[in-house]
């Protein structure tokens, strides 16, 4: 995304211990599992057992990310003194205001990967009545924008390493740290599902390309590095191209297929800023240079234009878990 950008010159910024609200927002929102309980409260749905039908996940995984969305104050649980004692799990407006990034998640798959192993029905647009996908445009001018047109600089709390997404949830002991083995939408998760992914995906955006600077800039492990860089080459979201000037190098470059992840991106960070954002101050800022403006994404509709609310968007059905078999 950026020119004036954090990384002209690779510097790392003063160490500051600790997470910002990057971090705290990948961690939180980078787990298959709880974007799903988000898409179906979304949805409507609001009970354990309605849950536990679609998902087919353990009691156990799905209690803990229940209490995970709670404790971090997106779902609310409400409990009604009848016979027999019932439960709700609500959405705070912190959770119902997650849709933005749902939208651009499922505008993704829609466009960008052709296969699905689960049911990935078409979004519809009520106030339109038209099949849509979504736009990221700039709330200003009202003009869509890619990571292209955008300029990045750290904010007070930004930092590399205080940005790579912390673990919120706890993974099943003896699995291996991630959902993509085992997941309904690999591509998505290839970018969310594991916090150096995203960090790789982030940093990339923001014009770090190689596996040294990848690797001094966030601090991750070099074997993990390489994991992580060849499952999202694999995926088609990075892609290796040789330099000009050392062609012993190799640089690691978004494809048009990761470039399209980017409203993913804005719109999570625009969540993070705002609901587990530092009293300090942003962790990143972005401006739109050719209206001026500090960016602040809409997700338009593409057949009407219209801008989007969380309230008008269905699906085509939810889907259902029913016969599937992978689990957390
Ligand atoms: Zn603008
Ligand atoms: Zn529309």
């Amino acid at each position: 995304m950026p020119a004036a950008d954090p990384t002209a010159d690779h510097s790392v910024p003063p160490h500051r211990p600790g997470s910002n609200s990057l971090s705290r927002g990948f961690g939180l929102l980078g787990d298959e599992w709880s974007l799903f309980l988000l898409r179906l409260a979304l949805l409507g749905r609001s009970k354990y057992s309605e849950f536990r039908a679609q998902l087919p996940i353990s009691h156990a995984v799905l209690t803990n990310r229940l209490d995970t969305l709670v404790r971090e104050g997106l779902i609310e649980k409400r409990m009604y003194s009848e016979r027999p004692p019932r439960s709700e799990y609500v959405l705070t407006e912190r959770g119902r205001s997650t849709w933005p990034i749902l939208t651009s998640i499922w505008g993704w798959e829609l466009a960008w990967v052709s296969h699905h192993s689960y049911e990935t029905p078409p979004m519809h647009h009520r106030a339109c009545g038209k099949d849509f996908a979504p736009v990221l445009t700039c709330g200003h001018c009202r003009q869509p924008v890619t990571a292209r047109d955008l300029r990045a600089a750290w904010g007070p709390t930004g930092g590399w390493r205080e940005s790579v997404p912390e673990t919120t949830t706890r993974r099943r002991s003896g699995s291996r740290g991630t959902a993509v083995d085992h997941s309904f939408y690999p591509d998505t998760m290839a970018v969310f599902g594991n916090r150096w992914s995203s960090a790789l995906v982030g940093a990339a955006f923001l014009r770090v390309h190689r596996f040294t600077d990848f690797q001094t800039l966030l601090g991750v492990p070099p074997g993990l590095l390489a994991d992580r860089l060849s499952a999202l080459c694999e995926r088609g979201i990075l892609e290796q191209v040789r330099t000009a000037t050392r062609p012993d190098w190799a640089e690691y470059r978004l494809t048009e297929k990761g470039l399209a992840v980017f409203p993913v991106i804005a719109t999570t960070i625009e969540w993070s800023e705002r609901w587990v954002g530092s009293p300090d101050g942003p962790a990143i800022e972005i401006k739109h240079p050719a209206c001026g403006s500090a960016f602040h994404g809409v997700l338009v509709c593409d057949q009407c234009g219209e801008t989007l609310t969380g309230a008008q968007i269905e699906l085509g059905s939810v889907p259902s878990a029913a016969g599937t078999t992978p689990e957390s």
